[in-house]
């Protein structure tokens, strides 16, 4: 049962009562309106993730608009409609912010991790972090943009030119990529658990040509494998699909260890890497393609007090799409 918490005038304590954290300079105050669930969210929470911030609020896909800005010059004016991604400050110094990989700093600072998120009514952020949402998107389908869109986008950035794409794992973040890689021409196979027929049918709606059990190898060659699912053992499995000369993007934040394969799996100059955080360049580009594409998302709400129930449905693999948390 919910304790009730009383004003000190004996009344139940009502939103207007609260007083809002003042953002700093360079800082905004964002009232959130959708945060999607990310994967990532479980690791922070089971403890795969180690050192967050504590106590924490989690979430890194967040929509909201600005209620006030702590500085004047700020780019955003109060009512701006922006969205905050897993990247939330950089150091702007290191070698990696100096060479246009911000997404490696050393000093980097991550939202619903080492920063408070947006499992939340209120969010504090940077505002050089924050992005505007395109127009055609309403925020509960824009929020998971903000990282499944993002990190997604980054992977498929990094699988090249790839005519054939295979993608193992599909949850929010494939079914955005895939239809960025659609849109662009490619030819999409999705690789699920192995008899979930449900994810399998899923894929195929969206227009994937060939979706199948990660186990199984698929009707050609891949040009590239991108692995969402944060299993290990996939990596084998994606190595011996893909072609000569081909990549293997691992494109989650944590993955259970890599089983021992044989080296002719990656002999062939194939290419095994991996895909860490987001470049606000990456963000800039990825939502201005998402203007045009345009994608779908697929979205199962929340309201915030549910948010474990939201965890667990992505723990359970029982989601098709994205979880996303509504502030009630
Ligand atoms: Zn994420
Ligand atoms: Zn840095």
């Amino acid at each position: 049962m919910n304790a009730m918490v009383m004003t000190q005038a004996g009344r139940p304590l009502q939103m207007q009562d609260l007083t809002l954290p003042a953002p700093e300079d360079g800082q905004v105050l964002i009232e959130v309106s959708a945060c999607a669930v990310c994967r990532t969210d479980l690791h922070v929470v089971d403890g795969e993730l180690t050192d967050p911030k504590l106590p924490l609020v989690p979430g890194h896909e967040i929509v909201g608009r600005i209620r006030s800005a702590g500085r004047r010059g700020s780019p955003f004016a109060i009512g701006d409609r922006v969205g905050v991604p897993w990247l939330g400050w950089t150091c702007g110094a290191c070698p990696f912010c100096t060479q246009g990989l911000e997404n490696l700093c050393s000093h980097a600072r991550f939202t619903g991790y080492t920063l408070d998120g947006g499992y939340a009514q209120f969010v504090i952020a940077d505002e050089r972090f924050c992005f505007a949402i395109p127009e055609k998107y309403d925020d509960v389908f824009a929020a998971p943009l903000l990282c499944a869109g993002l990190i997604g986008y980054r992977s498929l950035v990094r699988a090249g030119d790839a005519r054939v794409l295979g993608i193992y794992g599909f949850g929010a973040a494939a079914h955005i990529v895939t239809q960025v890689a659609l849109h662009q021409g490619r030819t999409v196979f999705a690789f699920t658990r192995p008899g979930d027929v449900k994810a399998q049918e899923f894929a195929r709606s969206l227009g994937v040509q060939w979706s199948g059990d990660s186990t199984a190898l698929p009707p050609s060659e891949l040009d590239a494998a991108i692995l969402f699912a944060p299993v290990g053992a996939l990596v084998p499995l994606a190595l011996a699909a893909t072609r000569k000369a081909g990549i293997v993007v691992c494109g989650g934040i944590h993955m259970s260890d890599i089983p021992a394969f044989p080296y002719r799996l990656l002999w062939g100059e194939r290419q095994l890497v991996s895909v860490a955080n987001l470049t606000r360049k990456d963000a800039i580009d990825f939502l201005s393609l998402a203007a045009e594409v345009p994608i779908q998302t697929h979205v199962k709400k929340f309201f915030l007090d549910q948010a474990n129930d939201a965890l667990a449905a992505l723990r359970s693999g029982n989601l098709e799409g994205a979880a996303v948390l509504i502030p009630a």
